[in-house]
């Protein structure tokens, strides 16, 4: 599945988009941390928001490849903690307590009369535009920022429905950013669960091959991995399967330990969170992105209302607008004015089975055929 973030510049003429598959936080969080969403921080030190000292002192030297001297983390702030317990019994409890966020209530410290307006606004709140809205507050120490959300929660689209697995990142060609960011991304999605006490288990995978005849994507899944950087693969024969779970058959399989499962909405959730923990954003439910134009001082209006309502609208104001919205990315690229042709969402329909018999399965693993 593709996301498309569109970073808009007030001033640019067109938004720049940067198609990324989101897997997990992690793309948002280690395109960033990675130095791979450069054009983003170009976009935003371009716009003419002033780096506060501290930020200007630590940044680093000015060369081709980082021409606006940003200042890029190794590690980011709270990470190489102890790791904690995993896959805690808190899943229940805490699905039940859904979190939410009221529109009000959390205003900027910064500039608190006008209320709408923003540095940064980010449309969308499920996981890529909240990992966006985070990170963006780590660097820029001093800017303002409001995530634009549609629903009366965050994470309640895709984010908040999908299989929760940490991918290791076999699937991918070797030497793609989507590669890289996947094996970066699985590891910083351990730890920042583990840090946060969020529920995470790194249960493996068994990527299984049926008959002979599945057995070359065994291997090449295996080859794969192994240039991207995944640790730990091993190809199983059928005896292997059968230590590892004696209730699948099969002819070989791709055993990966480092593929896990979480909870993509409760990790959200938390980053939501630190997000308004940062008395410098605010997270605006139930506010449906209609429109973007420019003003007359150089800024993005964004036209919002509540969804399904005829009015009131009003216009939150930024001077970058990053849109984050997932099944929507492609309409709100082109609502930014964006070329409609660059960005497509394409859709595809999964189906999920249910095992009756639990028990007759050990289960410790996800299995998948190849
Ligand atoms: C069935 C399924 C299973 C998946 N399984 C996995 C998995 O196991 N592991 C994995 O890593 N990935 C998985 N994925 C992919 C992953 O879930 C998505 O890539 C990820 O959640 C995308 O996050 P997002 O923030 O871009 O989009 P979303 O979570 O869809 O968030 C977009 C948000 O934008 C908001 N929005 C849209 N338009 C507007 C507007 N005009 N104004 C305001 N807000 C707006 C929406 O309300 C929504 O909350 C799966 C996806 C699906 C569908």
């Amino acid at each position: 599945m593709t996301s498309s973030t569109v970073v808009r510049l007030a001033r640019s003429p067109a938004p720049v988009t940067l198609s990324c598959r989101m897997n997990k936080i992690t793309t948002a969080r280690s395109l960033l941390c990675n130095r791979s969403l450069h054009t983003t921080a170009r976009v935003l030190l371009a716009s003419p928001i002033q780096v506060p000292p501290a930020a200007a002192k630590s940044a680093n030297k000015t060369t081709a490849d980082n021409p606006a001297g940003i200042h890029l983390w190794d590690r980011l702030p709270g990470e190489g903690g102890k790791p904690r317990r995993g896959m805690a019994k808190i899943r229940g409890p805490l699905r039940e307590s859904r979190f939410r966020l009221v529109t009000d209530g959390n205003k900027p410290e910064v500039n608190p009369r006008k209320v709408n307006e923003f540095d940064v606004a980010i449309v969308g709140g499920g996981i890529i535009g909240m990992a966006t809205a985070r990170e963006i507050l780590k660097r820029f120490p001093k800017m303002t920022l409001a995530v634009l959300e549609k629903e009366r929660e965050v994470a309640a689209h895709q984010t908040g429905h999908n299989s929760g697995v940490i991918h290791a990142g076999m699937y991918y060609v070797p030497g793609t950013t989507m590669a890289y960011t996947c094996v970066r991304g699985n590891a910083l999605m351990y730890e920042y669960c583990e840090q946060h006490d969020l529920p995470v288990e790194r249960c493996g995978k068994l990527i299984v091959a049926t008959s002979k005849d599945e057995h070359p994507t065994v291997e090449m899944l295996y080859n794969q991995g192994v240039k991207n950087g995944v640790q730990g693969l091993e190809i199983l024969d059928s005896k292997g399967i059968q230590e590892k779970e004696p209730n699948v058959r099969g002819y070989s399989a791709l055993y990966s330990p480092n593929t896990g499962i979480c909870d993509y909405q409760m990790v959200t959730e938390c980053m939501a969170r630190e997000v308004t923990a940062s008395g410098r954003a605010e997270i605006k439910l139930a506010c449906e992105a209609l429109d973007f134009k420019e003003t007359e001082d150089g800024r993005v209006a964004v036209t919002v209302v509540e969804p399904g309502q005829k009015g009131p609208k009003f216009d939150v104001t930024a001077r970058n607008v990053i849109t984050c919205a997932g099944f929507y990315a492609d309409r709100l690229a082109a609502k930014a004015g964006g070329d409609k042709s660059l960005a497509r969402i394409s859709t595809f329909r999964g189906q999920y089975y249910q095992i009756k018999q639990a028990s007759t399965i050990r289960g410790k693993e996800g299995h998948c055929p190849v």
